[in-house]
């Protein structure tokens, strides 16, 4: 079959479908309406899905006429609370929300992928499962409700990709082992004691308290982790309100956690809680804290990377395939792959102009999608021939 022929024939539409779903941006957990879109195309189609699948989830399956193996892709499909600061045709009506990671490209490459499936399904084998996601940008996402309910039920492989405006149209960059990092996330206040800025004696400044705090931590990752690992801890906010005479009774500090190994991971948090509470021993003070435990990192399965990029390079429309440095940017998908074996690969999707995702003008060139079109169903349908791979 000439995969080549069948997307380009759907090209227009594929474009259709992504500027009408960049029109009408919803945010993670309240996609309703993209989720009815989703289920309408199929319902026009005649191919069956499951609906409210972990929440917004959408989940359609093809069977091929012959039996064999089942692969799932994924597409996301939640945005952004950032005002689209484009000035397109198919700028975000909604204030304030803006599909600025690309996540519409997602879906109505997924979706493509799905009427071509459909159109097949008399010559194919094996069985697809397509995972339309809620919730991506968002903890706890949605991946996680979405295997709890079932997703991955039946499925030996899963194969996703995210378009990125770093990259040029042509451009497919895998990794194998990890690629994008865990996300902890911490809200902590420190309780000292509150006075008059001329008797510090009297008090337990929460300013000072603090500020060593910052210190203190920053020493993890130079001094606790082991150099050839990587890890960040950032802190985003430091609040202490007060006037210039009065020494604070509280501080607010928040920030992230990020590493790539479950055992970095660990580590960081509990040297965390060590440094936390030596310095609350240090001043003798006490505090609050939120530690959320955000995705894990996405650990990319050898066999299935190596794969996808050797299926990479047989496609025309790839100019180039390239080993991709890991990001210490997070990603949901990391949850499918803890279930089962497979890969996320990053397309180029440049628009042209230099602009990062979660950027008010962030867009994507839309002949990305027909890359990350091509990749998907090639892979998909060349692993039913990959019996060595099976687990
Ligand atoms: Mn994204």
């Amino acid at each position: 079959m000439n995969l080549s022929a069948l997307i380009d024939a759907h090209q227009e539409e594929l474009v259709h479908i992504r500027r009408f779903l960049h029109m009408h941006p919803e945010l993670s957990f309240e996609e309703a309406n993209t989720a009815n879109y989703i289920q309408q195309f199929y319902d026009k189609l005649g191919v069956p899905y499951r609906a409210n699948v972990g929440g917004n989830g959408v989940v359609a399956t093809i069977q091929g006429a012959f039996p064999g193996k089942v692969v799932a892709l994924r597409a996301d499909f939640d945005a952004l609370p950032i005002q689209d600061e484009k000035d397109v045709p198919y700028k975000s009506t909604v204030d304030g929300v803006m599909h600025a990671c690309g996540h519409d490209g997602h879906t109505a490459t997924l979706l493509i992928i799905g009427k071509i499936l459909w159109q097949l399904r008399d010559e194919l084998t094996g069985t697809y499962v397509l995972i339309h996601q809620h919730a991506e940008e968002l903890d706890p996402g949605g991946a996680k409700a979405m295997i709890e309910d079932g997703c991955l039920d039946g499925v030996d492989v899963i194969f996703g990709t995210h378009l990125s405006s770093n990259h040029a149209v042509g451009h497919i960059g895998y990794r194998v082992g990890p690629m994008m990092a865990a996300c902890d996330s911490f809200d902590l206040t420190i309780q000292g004691r509150g006075g008059h800025g001329a008797h510090p004696h009297q008090t337990k400044d929460a300013v000072i308290i603090g500020s060593q705090l910052v210190l203190n931590l920053q020493q993890l990752v130079s001094r606790r982790v082991s150099p050839i690992e990587s890890a960040v801890l950032s802190i985003g906010g430091f609040v202490a309100d007060n006037a210039s005479n009065v020494i604070a009774d509280t501080a607010m500090l928040c920030g992230t956690i990020r590493t790539f190994t479950a055992e970095t991971r660990a580590l960081m948090e509990q040297e965390f809680y060590r440094v936390l509470n030596g310095t609350m021993v240090t001043h003798d003070a006490s505090y609050t804290i939120d530690f959320t435990k955000g995705y894990p990192a996405v650990v990319n399965h050898e066999r299935e990377t190596l794969f996808v990029r050797d299926v990479a390079r047989t496609i025309d429309c790839v100019t180039n395939v390239f080993e991709m440095t890991p990001t210490m940017g997070g990603e949901d998908f990391a949850y499918y792959l803890q279930h089962v074996p497979g890969t996320f690969f990053y397309t180029g999707a440049h628009p042209g102009y230099d602009v990062p995702h979660h950027h008010p003008m962030f867009d994507i060139d839309e002949r990305g999608m027909e890359v990350a079109a091509h990749v998907l169903l090639q892979a998909a349908l060349s692993y039913q021939h990959q019996h060595d791979v099976k687990r």
